[in-house]
Parts: structure tokens; C-alpha cells; sequence
């Protein structure tokens, strides 16, 4: 419908239509990433608190360096799972965690995150089998991370196929704790080995003493349940030494390194933090 006396709504729909063929230009670029495999993943350093030693990396994907264009992590995710690549894009990721594994001997255990959409169909299972097979590496170095969402409990099989994954010998991490929907129940649920307190704690930390509270008893419960804990988004001195009072296990975020390529941490032999 056209306004009476103005063309105010001709321009602006000419600028809607322009940004909606440039986000669509956009996403077809990052859908084509997905199907040719060319995305890339940086590693993120995962500290022991105890012993201050290096003893994971989580990985992140990242568009490519060569291209001219850049995405954050989170739009490429969302791009590959509003057009089914989810599956080939998480798989992709196994693969690549498998081979940096054995590659650069590592010695760390490998985070890669994992979509709830992933679940239910027994492929991430068949896949993770496959490439640990090809492999003499152990199941132990792989982790997977799962975002807490009611999705994930609704998921036909999703809660089976988690079992079966675990079974392998792989440990699963409960990604975000603290912003979504879980329970008490949700861990009653399934033996996860590991919550990851969000990042949004970690910044409260300093400024209410409520927070140091929570994640006390976050790190208590955890611990009581034999689960480990890994703390996000950590990024001064300060907020690792709350933590480590706190009773949390690990700890990872700019403080420790920024993702980077994995090449960047071989730069120095020493896998060890004074913190
Ligand atoms: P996430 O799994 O919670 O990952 C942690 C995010 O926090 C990463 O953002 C990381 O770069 C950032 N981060 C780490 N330490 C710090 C810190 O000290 N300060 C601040 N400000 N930020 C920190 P990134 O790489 O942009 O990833 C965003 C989200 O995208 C991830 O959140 C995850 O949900 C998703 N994602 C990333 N890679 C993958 C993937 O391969 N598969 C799937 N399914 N999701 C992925
Ligand atoms: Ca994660
Ligand atoms: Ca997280
Ligand atoms: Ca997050």
C-alpha cells in the first residue's frame, strides 16, 4: 500500500529490499562455506585451577582468514541451522578436533560444541564412533557441549543418543549453565560430566558478593554429584582467584588466551599458568 502525499515508504522499501539481498548474498556466501567444508575452528585454553596446567581447549568456529568477508560464530551456527547444515558442519568439526588431536599429539582434552538439532537421528553417534576408530586416540580427549534447552529434553532420542555417545568413552558438558531452562531434574536426567558456568557469572563476580554465593554452590553441587566444573569468560586475576575459592575446577577465557590457531600454542613449550 502506498502512503497518501508521500514516497517516504518507496525509499524505505527500496532500502529493505537492498539489505535483504545483501543479508541473502551473505548467507548464501556462509551456506557455501558450510557445504565445502571451509570453515575453520580456533582453540581456546582450558586451565586446571589446581594445578594451573593447560588440560583443554575448546573449539570455535571462525570464518575463514583468507576470505575478505567475516561472521561471528553465532550467525554462521544460526545459517547452518536454518538450512539442514548443521549435521555436516558439527561433523566437519569432529573430524577436524579428531585429526588436531593426533596431528600435534595432544596431550589436552578437545571441547567441540554441539547443536541440539544434531541429536536424536544416531549420525553424530556414527560419526564420532567412525572417526575414533580410524584413530588410536582416546575417547577421553574428545568432549562434547551442549547448550541447556528444553529442545534438547523434547528431542526424540536425543537423551539415548547422548547415552550411547558417553558409552564411547566421551565426556558431555552442560554449555551456559545458569542461563536456560535446566533443572535439578535435567541433571538427575543424564550423567553429564562437566557444567560450564556462563560467562554472565563470572562478570557479576566482582560487583555482588550473590554471585560468588551462586557459584560456590553451583561448584559444591557439581562436585557432589562427581561433576567438574568449568568457568567462562574469565578475564582478570580478581575473578580467577574468587573461582578458585569458589571451588571450581577449570578455568577458560581471555585471561588464559583468546581463541586463536592451534599452531599458536606451540609457540611455547610450557603448558603451565601462574595464576
Ligand atoms: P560458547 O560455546 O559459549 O563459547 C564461548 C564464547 O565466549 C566464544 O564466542 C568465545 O570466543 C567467547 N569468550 C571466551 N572467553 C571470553 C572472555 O574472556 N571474554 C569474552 N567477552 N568472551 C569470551 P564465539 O567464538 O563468538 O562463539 C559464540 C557461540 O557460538 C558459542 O558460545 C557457541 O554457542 C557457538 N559456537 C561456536 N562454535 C561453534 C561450533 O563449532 N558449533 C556449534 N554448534 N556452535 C558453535
Ligand atoms: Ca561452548
Ligand atoms: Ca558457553
Ligand atoms: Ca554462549
Amino acid at each position: 500500500a502506498k502512503a497518501r502525499g508521500g514516497s517516504s515508504f518507496e525509499v524505505f522499501d527500496e532500502r529493505m529490499a537492498a539489505e535483504l539481498k545483501l543479508r541473502d548474498e551473505e548467507n548464501n556466501a556462509i551456506i557455501a562455506a558450510c557445504r565445502n567444508n571451509e570453515l575453520e575452528f580456533h582453540y581456546q585454553p582450558i586451565c586446571s585451577i589446581l594445578s594451573g596446567e593447560r588440560v583443554g581447549f575448546e573449539m570455535l568456529v571462525r570464518w575463514p582468514e583468507k576470505s575478505d568477508l567475516w561472521f561471528p560464530a553465532d550467525r554462521i551456527i544460526n545459517v547452518a541451522e536454518e538450512n539442514r547444515l548443521i549435521d555436516l558442519v558439527g561433523k566437519y568439526a569432529i573430524s577436524c578436533a579428531i585429526t588436531d588431536i593426533k596431528n600435534y599429539g595432544l596431550s589436552e582434552k578437545v571441547s567441540v560444541n554441539v547443536s541440539p538439532l544434531q541429536l536424536g537421528k544416531n549420525e553424530l553417534l556414527a560419526h564420532v564412533q567412525a572417526a575414533l576408530s580410524r584413530t588410536n586416540i582416546s575417547p577421553a580427549q574428545l568432549e562434547l557441549e551442549l547448550t541447556e534447552s528444553s529442545v534438547l529434553l523434547e528431542a526424540n532420542g536425543a537423551i539415548e543418543e547422548l547415552i550411547e555417545l558417553k558409552k564411547l568413552g566421551i565426556t558431555i558438558a552442560v554449555d551456559d549453565f545458569g542461563t536456560g531452562f535446566a533443572t535439578l531434574d535435567y541433571l538427575n536426567m543424564f550423567p553429564f560430566d562437566r557444567l560450564k558456568i556462563d560467562r554472565s557469572f563470572v562478570l557479576k563476580l566482582l560487583r555482588d558478593e550473590q554471585s560468588g554465593a551462586i557459584v560456590s554452590a553451583v561448584a559444591a553441587l557439581a562436585r557432589n554429584i562427581g561433576m567438574e566444573t568449568t568457568a567462562e569468560g574469565v578475564e582478570t586475576q580478581e575473578q580467577y582467584d574468587i573461582l578458585r575459592a569458589a571451588g571450581c575446577t577449570h578455568a577458560q577465557g581471555y585471561l588464559l588466551g583468546k581463541p586463536a590457531p592451534l599452531a599458536t600454542f606451540f609457540n611455547s613449550k610450557t603448558k603451565q599458568y601462574n595464576l
